[in-house]
């Protein structure tokens, strides 16, 4: 009986429920059906649309959403209206979070017929959630009606393409694209007071060590500084860092106190790569150049860019490991630059340049065997200028050929003059830049000289230093070659101060090494220096060479070089580089 009651009952509770559903399927379809046909040929294209579509009316009560919709504000049961309480919309990019109500409140504030449009819209507390969103009025003026559509569109997948496009593929880390971006964001902040600095960081001697370490090293090497980074920025929450391309990295520094913070950094990021790398049991000497450029002194993006790269250009001219900071803004620089090559160029026509001598001994007898030409500019107006200042930019500009030209032939002319003094055999070592050597006509231009000015082998000498001898070993070598054809030595300047190849000191027809005078001048005092020396020395000469010590300025070094066996001597202790006639006198009084 009891089991019969329960059936009858279920029974009446479906009929009950059918009957209800029946009715308001009727009812809406019978206004669906009082619909123009177009609006539902709307409704179907609102359908289809991947962007979420919702209509509200004044009190947030939904009135239409597509499917695409259900994932924000969830399915509504057909046919009922619901209302959007608790949807929370966060802006990242300005820190604020705001309800659908406010955000409503502050569109219609506007009082425009445009959309309102927010871009990178984070939905309650979903990060992933990011969307863009646009929110339209729809006003039936004559019933004071409003109808809000908000269009809210995905953009997770544009997002993560667009960190895709902002990682550099080989650590991770954010790439030039991502930097460029962010950069730009702070100097489009309008305060002034918004100071941060970019700094350019670049492993030493990159080519070199790529071509002793092979790639897959080279890779471990680029992780390791990766990783380095990663930990300073996690560290300094006010540094961000960039793999910007191979091996050179940048990192943005905002609101910097002072250059003595932004030199631990660098230096904080060094030692921890250096000594990670030597915990693995590693030899090669890892070092890194650094460049600064200072926002709002050097100007915005790219003026910032080529600043720091200036700099970090100046830093590894003046070796391995050093950092600089940029002076000027790159505009400043290349106007200077820019007025120098002209006043080069000028002076070159006027003839300012002279040839200066510095005396260079036999170890041995101390007798003057020869002297290296350095040249001088005699200003006008600003009298003596030094080739530090001008040799640069003449080898930027390629002005150094023709600057070159005028040396060699100078110092070919006066060594034939001399030769006419009935003298002890003298030799000149002429300084050579690398773009000289590249010069299609170098060698026919310098055979022409040798024959016009009748100079036999061994007269002459040209000094390359390390850093020139390795940026085109092959061109290098073959030129090097034709030079040792014609009875010119090849001396090897500033030795000690790069890295050079073994291989390539013997390739390159070497004859002569140049101890740099940074290891000489304080020389009975260091140790160190004592030991590098010896050991340069013996070097050179257990590969057929003869080794000069330049940079001699006292008593003590030349007794402590001649003990350690060097062949030749050169410095302030017997003479500055002179002009030519008190080298003349030199020669036929000493
Ligand atoms: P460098 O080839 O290393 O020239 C030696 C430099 O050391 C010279 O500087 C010389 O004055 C300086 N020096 C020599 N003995 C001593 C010493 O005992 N103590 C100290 N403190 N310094 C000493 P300088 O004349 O200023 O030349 C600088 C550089 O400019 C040269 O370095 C060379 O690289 C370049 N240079 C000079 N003339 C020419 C040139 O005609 N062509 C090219 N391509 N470069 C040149
Ligand atoms: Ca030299
Ligand atoms: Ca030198």
């Amino acid at each position: 009986m009891i089991e019969t009651g329960v059936v009858v009952l279920l029974l009446f509770f479906s009929l009950v429920v059918g009957a209800t559903l029946l009715i308001k399927s009727r009812q809406k379809k019978r206004a669906k059906a009082n619909l123009p046909q177009w609006i539902r040929a709307l409704e179907t294209a609102c359908e289809l649309s991947k962007d979420a579509l919702v209509v509200v009316d004044r009190s947030r009560t939904v009135l239409y959403s597509n499917t695409a919709a259900a994932r924000y504000i969830g399915n509504g049961s057909d046919g009922e209206r619901k209302k959007i309480e608790t949807l929370t919309f966060n802006f990242p990019e300005e820190e604020k979070s705001l309800g659908l109500e406010q955000l409503l409140h502050q569109h219609r504030l506007k009082r425009s017929s445009e959309p309102s449009i927010y871009n990178d819209v984070i939905l309650g507390n979903d990060e992933e959630s990011r969307v863009l969103l646009e929110i339209g009025t729809y006003r039936e003026e004559e019933k004071g009606l409003y109808y809000d559509v908000l269009l809210l569109r995905d953009q997770s997948c544009e997002r993560k393409l667009l960190q895709l496009h902002h990682v550099n593929p080989t650590t991770g880390l954010s790439n030039q694209f991502k930097a460029f971006g962010d950069i730009t964001k702070l100097t489009a902040q309008e305060s002034r007071r918004n100071r941060f600095a970019l700094m350019m960081i670049e492993l030493d001697n990159a080519s070199y060590l790529r071509s002793m370490l092979g790639y897959a090293e080279m890779d471990n090497i680029i992780t390791l500084c990766a990783n380095a980074l990663r930990e300073l920025e996690k560290n300094h929450p006010l540094v961000s860092v960039y793999h910007l391309n191979y091996v050179n990295f940048m990192l943005l520094i905002r609101g910097p106190q002072n250059q003595d913070e932004l030199y631990s950094l660098f230096r904080n990021f060094q030692l921890s790569v250096q000594e990670t790398w030597k915990m693995r049991g590693k030899n090669e000497a890892l070092s890194f150049s650094a460049g600064i450029s200072v926002y709002p002194r050097h100007g915005t993006l790219y003026s910032l860019l080529n600043s720091a790269y200036g700099a970090l250009a100046d830093a590894q001219q003046r070796g391995t490991g050093q950092i600089v900071v940029a002076g000027e803004s790159f505009e400043q620089q290349v106007d200077r630059e820019l007025q120098l090559k002209s006043e080069i160029e000028r002076a070159l026509e006027d003839q300012e340049f002279h040839l200066y001598f510095q005396p260079i001994y036999d170890a041995g007898d101390q007798s003057l065997i020869g002297a290296e030409v350095l040249l001088r500019w005699h200003h006008p107006e600003r009298g003596i200028i030094m080739p530090d200042v001008f040799i640069p930019v003449a080898e930027r500009s390629g002005l150094i050929v023709e600057i070159g030209r005028y040396v060699i032939a100078r110092a070919l002319q006066h060594l034939s003059h001399w030769n006419t003094f009935d003298l002890p055999p003298l030799r000149l070592s002429v300084n050579l830049s690398l773009r000289e050597l590249e010069s299609p006509d170098f060698i026919s231009n310098l055979t022409a000289l040798l024959y016009k000015y009748d100079i036999g082998r061994c007269e002459l000498k040209f000094e390359i230093t390390e850093h020139t001898s390795m940026i085109n070993p092959e061109l290098t070598q073959a030129r090097l070659r034709e030079i040792r054809q014609l009875g010119i030595g090849i001396a090897l300047d500033d030795f000690g101060t790069g890295y050079s190849s073994f291989a390539h000191l013997v390739e390159f027809s070497i004859e002569t090494l140049k101890i740099d005078r940074g290891f000489v001048t304080d020389l009975s005092e260091n140790l160190n220096h004592q030991h590098i020396v010896s050991t340069m020395i013996k070097l050179g000469h257990s590969l057929g060479m003869k080794v000069v010590a330049e940079g001699v300025e006292s008593r003590e070094d030349v007794i402590l070089l001649r003990s350690m066996g060097v062949d030749y001597l050169q410095g302030f202790y017997f003479s500055r580089p002179i002009p030519k006639l008190e080298f003349q006198y030199l020669l036929t009084h000493s």
